[in-house]
């Protein structure tokens, strides 16, 4: 794996030689809406605290060193990202950084329709919408709002303006949403966007995960092509998901399988969460804290130090923890993470 060498021929690499080269950063812990397996109970949330939370500049000069060290992708996420007021002010800071190739957004829809003509002008690439459900009752009892149609609104006007590639993403969870893969499946081949399921990791608030809520990446090929026959076309090297083609070319179906073959030998992610803390890793236990670093008067150069340390030390991964697919006790959730 390749990366961008420092003038010292050092690159963003760790332990393993996995080199880091794709950066999600999350701009908010906060969400509107309350999905179950990602956010704790309305009554037991406590938000980071508003002067915790960095501000675009410091985003910005966080980004444009790690961008000096190879990072070449971005996704900004959350939380919910669009409830940041004039982020499409920092999309178009991102894009003008040397290295930066594409900044994509994870988004649960509810702001879309009102703000992707400005994100697009901005310079944002694509979005993932996060859709769980076609039924409004089912939507609502998942996501923790009745959000539905505006949700679709914001799916089709990302589509109008250019966004691309705009794909569904999905958490399929037994005896919730398990029953209907296949019409979120035929709803994404309408549109020719793509559809990724996600296998439900334990990262939410509600403690509801177990092994047994977990869909599994088979389960769905199993289903999905008993009615659509699907062509395997793996995964690419630090790419999330695996893809399945529609034999009759419609598209493509993404397996995302964190849980059943994780796919962390080949990673190259890395994690700012609103807060300032690097995560090497979803399942790391350390956070790096750089805006502590950035709030002191450090350097770019003792940033950049503190960040080489941070992914030297990033964990093996899921895959070699199986405590995570038992349960454990997880340092934060999702949300707080930046998905
Ligand atoms: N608010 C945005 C959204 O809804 O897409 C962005 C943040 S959300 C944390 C990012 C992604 O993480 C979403 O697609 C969500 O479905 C997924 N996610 C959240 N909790 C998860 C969990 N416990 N297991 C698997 N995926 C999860």
């Amino acid at each position: 794996m390749e990366g961008r060498l420092l003038a010292d021929g050092r690159s963003l690499k760790d332990r393993k030689g996995r080199v880091a080269k794709k950066l999600r950063i999350s701009v908010t812990d906060r969400c509107n809406f309350a999905c179950l397996f990602c956010m704790p109970e309305k009554d037991k949330i406590s938000w980071i605290p508003q002067r915790e939370i960095l501000d675009f500049d410091e985003i910005e000069r966080i980004a444009r060193i790690l961008a000096s060290l190879g990072v070449e992708k971005v996704r900004i996420t959350g939380g919910e990202p669009l409830l940041r007021r004039d982020l499409d002010h920092l999309v178009g800071a991102l894009s003008s950084i040397e290295g930066i190739r594409s900044i994509d957004m994870t988004t649960n829809g509810w702001h879309l329709e009102g703000k992707a003509r400005a994100l697009k002008e901005a310079g944002l690439r694509g979005v993932t919408v996060s859709l769980h459900s076609l039924r409004n009752d089912r939507f609502a009892k998942i996501s923790g709002l009745d959000a539905l149609p505006r949700v679709l609104r914001g799916i089709d006007r990302a589509l109008d303006v250019g966004l691309r590639p705009v794909k569904i993403n999905s958490v399929a969870i037994r005896g919730y949403n398990d029953d209907e893969i296949v019409e979120l499946v035929e709803y994404a081949r309408e549109r020719r966007i793509s559809i990724r399921f996600i296998e439900f990791m334990p990262l939410d608030g509600l403690g509801i995960w177990s092994s047994g809520s977990v869909v599994s990446g088979k389960e769905i090929v199993e289903k999905v092509s008993g009615r659509y026959p699907l062509v395997p076309h793996g995964r690419g090297t630090g790419e999330t998901s695996s893809l399945w083609r529609f034999a009759d070319g419609r598209g493509d179906l993404g397996l995302i399988t964190p849980m059943s073959d994780p796919f962390c030998d080949d990673c190259d992610r890395i994690r700012l969460t609103a807060d300032g803390k690097l995560l090497s890793c979803l399942f790391d236990t350390e956070f790096h804290d750089i805006r502590r670093l950035v709030r002191n008067g450090a350097s770019d150069d003792q940033i950049a130090e503190a960040v080489l340390g941070a992914v030297w030390k990033k964990p093996d991964g899921v895959g070699y923890m199986p405590w995570i697919r038992e349960g454990w006790e997880k340092p934060r959730n999702m949300n707080a993470i930046g998905g």
